[in-house]
């Protein structure tokens, strides 16, 4: 194993929960890895909060599982709702305990995931965590990649076997591969509310996990530890100075809790969102994983879970390549091919239709919300697939 101060096994761009998760399961693994991290620590915002039962099953394989449910909540009720007439309909993880011993989502926010691992690389001798360094550029020979590194004082250049491009929507590490980012942009903004408040205390029916609409107006409500997050739709022309401003945030509490109290929050974030997939998530050694790969709307907890997945599936391929004599060209491409597929088919495809339930004819979600009601079948197996275990066993099952 080589690890110095300029040369890894493998070097990732972006210390996200998808290149930190990647870090971890490779530096537990006995392979040396290096994150560069441009924030200046792990970033605190507020977008994934959800982890579903087979990611939690992958936080319990790292050790990692107990510390974060010590931080955690757990959801098993997720429910969707009619303001309108209020019908409401809960579906209930429980029912999957056969399936998984986590039968719930666990309600974290992503932050305590980087926290957490960062903490724990930088105490293993293989691992190493740089903050406030930026990828600014890499080659590759057929042996090695070489990256540019940019500190607030130097520009270094770093050796590795492999480059991971962990670092986001934005990814330089993509840009530079120039796989192309297809897909499409909303039309509308997200705009994201967090409060100590107790909604619930306007809000009878309210489960833990709601998805909810009073036409043409759509909710998420999601519990964190201590905080109600609010999810809302907003016109992509406004400002995001107005989206965000008291006026605004008075005017959607007053509507969803019908109240004249000015409801103070703890964060206020207005987000674009994509649905979009690079052409390929691997060219020679440089690879793509998390949202460098693909992103999607948030409808359904599905973008940090399914870099997750890809950290977990590009781990295990890459301690085969060093452990067990495996082909390089063989492993890698089938981690694109694994991965890349069921980003099309499911996570594009689920997210989608997750948004058009909130935009279709209220009848049509009611229907598929009796049928599932009188059916255990079908209630199970839609459980599994807004779960990510069907994804899973979808990749598993590509050559
Ligand atoms: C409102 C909202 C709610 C969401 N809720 C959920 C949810 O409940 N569940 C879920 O699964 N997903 C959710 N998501 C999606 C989730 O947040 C992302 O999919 C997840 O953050 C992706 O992780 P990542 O590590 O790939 O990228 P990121 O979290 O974006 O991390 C990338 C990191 O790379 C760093 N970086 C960027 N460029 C460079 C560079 N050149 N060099 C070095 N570092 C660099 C950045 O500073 C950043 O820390 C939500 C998203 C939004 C917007």
């Amino acid at each position: 194993m080589k690890f110095d101060e300029l040369s890894s096994n493998v070097l990732i761009s972006g210390g996200g929960p998808v290149g930190m998760t990647l870090a971890y399961s490779l530096a537990l693994k006995g392979i040396s890895v290096r994150v560069i991290e441009s924030a200046a620590g792990c970033i605190e915002d507020m977008r994934a909060s959800t982890f579903h039962p087979p990611t939690i099953e992958m936080m319990e394989a790292l050790g990692l599982r107990e510390e974060l449910e010590a931080q955690s909540l757990r959801a098993p009720i997720y429910q969707y709702g009619n303001l309108l007439d209020q019908t409401f309909y809960s579906l209930d993880m429980s029912e999957l305990s056969e399936v998984t011993p986590y039968p719930y989502r666990m309600q974290c926010e992503q932050y305590k995931l980087t926290r957490l691992i960062a903490e724990k690389l930088n105490a293993l001798p293989n691992a190493e965590v740089l903050f406030s360094h930026r990828v600014s550029k890499f080659e590759q020979a057929s042996n090695a990649v070489q990256v540019a590194v940019e500190s607030p004082y130097d520009i270094r250049l770093f050796h590795a076997d492999y480059l991971v491009g962990a670092d986001g929507g934005n990814s330089t590490v993509r840009k530079w591969l120039n796989t192309g980012f297809n897909g499409f942009t909303y039309p509308e903004s997200f705009l994201t509310l967090s409060t100590a408040y107790p909604i619930e205390q306007h809000l009878p029916w309210l489960q833990q996990i709601n998805y909810v609409t009073d036409k043409p107006n759509w909710w998420v409500l999601l519990r964190v530890p201590g905080l109600w997050r609010v999810l809302v739709p907003q016109q992509v022309d406004t400002p995001d100075s107005d989206v965000t401003s008291d006026l605004n945030k008075d005017a959607l509490f007053s509507a969803l809790l019908d109240t004249n109290e000015s409801i103070k929050t703890i964060h206020r974030t207005c987000y674009r969102v994509h649905q979009r997939v690079a052409k390929t998530f691997r060219r020679g050694r440089v690879l793509l994983a998390g949202d460098a790969a693909h992103l999607n709307n948030p409808l359904g907890g599905f973008g940090m879970n399914s870099g997750i997945h890809d950290a977990m599936n590009l781990s295990e391929k890459l301690a085969q390549i060093y452990f067990d004599n495996g082909n390089a060209d063989e492993l890698l491409d089938k981690y694109d091919r694994q991965r890349r597929t069921v980003t099309n088919e499911f996570v594009q495809k689920q997210t989608i239709a997750n948004k058009r339930a909130f935009e279709d004819a209220l009848s049509a979600r009611e229907a598929l919300m009796e049928m599932l009601t009188k059916d255990a079948n079908a209630r199970q197996s839609y459980m599994l697939e807004q779960a990510m275990f069907t994804s899973l066993d979808r990749a598993a099952a590509i050559e």
